[in-house]
């Protein structure tokens, strides 16, 4: 396995290796198909293996895959982030969601001057050291606190507080404003499976920030470009000063940015002191899988569609939750879900590991019988693409009836 929740720890079993992807299906090595909602855990929202996106890195391969100098095509894939997040004014791209969280944390301790970082428990931002400590996704699968070979003097400078909770976020404020360089939240957290940040809690993380000198660092590595062409920022009207991009922007390949306020974003070298770089940032073949998949996003908005699509996969899991006597509780944020095997409400880290993720292997199992594959643990989000649509739409609630009445208590 090259990262962790691929090997199935959290469900049992083994993992299905994946041989090729067309649409809404992934295809096994000996031909069996499978609707896919894990989408390669976030950047597919066109499906596999999209024509556009397909001509357009063929055509790049052709034209070179690297070159180590300015391209036109990252300029335009710069623009059209800055066009659409409103509080992006300037960006850099990267090749990792992991890069951009570092790389946006060391500008934020560079304009502050300060060292400490405020994250929330639950929370993934990538795998740099100050960043796992009380981690969502494989972190939580895994259910480790963070991670030997991180020095401890590195998370000693990051506080962990609980999602949603106001009060500690004043708390820490008051005692130690002063010191907080940055606070990094995913505004839509998918690491925990998916929680929506409260309009109460984001207003107080924007409102406390300002008040301390803090920059406010929104990682919509998961929901930019996902939950709309303005990511979560757009849809709760929350402007960070600096955002973290990835997955859908690179389109399937190892793309990803950190942007905000033209103030900040100046310090980054060349144009200031703050070091960052990388061989293959900005690459050809990402920025033009990226670019094709933006373009399609531009062109014709899906986000109506993934939003009605989501609300029929959440109302099949509902419905056949209560006709088999089962405590579910679904979360989703447009084409993004998960169900949790509780009464919730799931707000947060503790409300969502209270869940039966033994229930949620099951589901899991039930499901990849009937051709259906999802993310192998409780702490990942499920994702729909354009693609499932049709037939593969059909297939998939019928899957999920079918698969949770096989799990009946009744
Ligand atoms: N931030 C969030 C919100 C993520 O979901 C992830 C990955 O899942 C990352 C950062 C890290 O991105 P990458 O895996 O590309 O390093």
């Amino acid at each position: 396995m090259n990262s962790p929740v691929r090997a199935y720890q959290a469900v049992g079993g083994d993992p299905v290796f994946i041989e090729r992807g067309e649409g809404a299906y992934v295809i096994d090595p000996d031909g069996k198909r499978y609707i896919d909602l894990v989408g390669a855990y976030g950047p597919l929202i066109l499906g596999h293996a999209h024509p556009e996106v397909v001509a357009a890195l063929q055509r790049q391969a052709a034209a070179g895959s690297s070159f180590g100098a300015p391209t036109e095509a990252e300029t335009r894939l710069a623009e059209l982030v800055v066009d659409n997040m409103p509080s992006v004014e300037m960006v850099r791209l990267v090749n990792s969601g992991t890069e951009a969280t570092m790389s946006a944390i060391r500008v934020a301790r560079a304009a502050t001057e300060r060292d400490l970082v405020v994250k929330f428990s639950g929370g993934y931002h990538g795998h740099a050291d100050h960043l796992l400590a009380e981690a969502g996704s494989g972190v939580a699968t895994m259910a480790v606190p963070g991670s030997p070979g991180v020095p401890a003097a590195f998370t000693d400078l990051t506080v962990v507080l609980p999602y949603n909770d106001v009060a500690s976020v004043e708390a820490i404020f008051s005692a130690r404003g002063s010191q907080v360089a940055a606070v990094i939240v995913e505004p839509v957290a998918g690491n925990m499976g998916v929680v929506e940040g409260s309009d109460a809690f984001l207003g107080a993380l924007r409102r406390l920030s300002e008040a301390h000198g803090t920059v406010l660092i929104f990682d919509e590595v998961m929901s930019g470009f996902r939950l709309g062409l303005g990511g979560a920022e757009e849809r709760i009207r929350i402007r960070p000063d600096l955002t973290c991009l990835g997955k859908v922007i690179g389109g399937g390949l190892p793309l990803a940015a950190y942007g905000g306020s033209a103030r900040l974003m100046r310090l980054v070298a060349p144009m200031g002191p703050v070091y960052q770089a990388g061989t293959l940032s900005g690459n050809p073949m990402a920025t033009a899988a990226g670019l094709a998949t933006l373009g399609q996003l531009v062109v014709d908005p899906p986000y109506v569609r993934l939003d009605e699509a989501g609300a029929r996969v959440q109302a099949a899991l509902e419905e056949s939750a209560r006709l088999s006597g089962l405590r579910l509780t679904v979360n989703r944020a447009g084409s993004m879900l998960t169900p949790f095997f509780t009464v919730g409400p799931v707000v947060d880290y503790a409300s969502a590991r209270a869940a039966d993720v033994e229930a949620y292997a099951r589901l899991f199992h039930a499901l990849l019988d009937r051709g259906v594959l999802v993310p192998p643990s409780q702490f990942e989000a499920w994702f729909l693409s354009t693609a499932v649509a049709g037939s593969a739409m059909d297939g998939l609630l019928s899957a999920v009836r079918a698969a949770m009445s096989s799990l009946s208590t009744v």
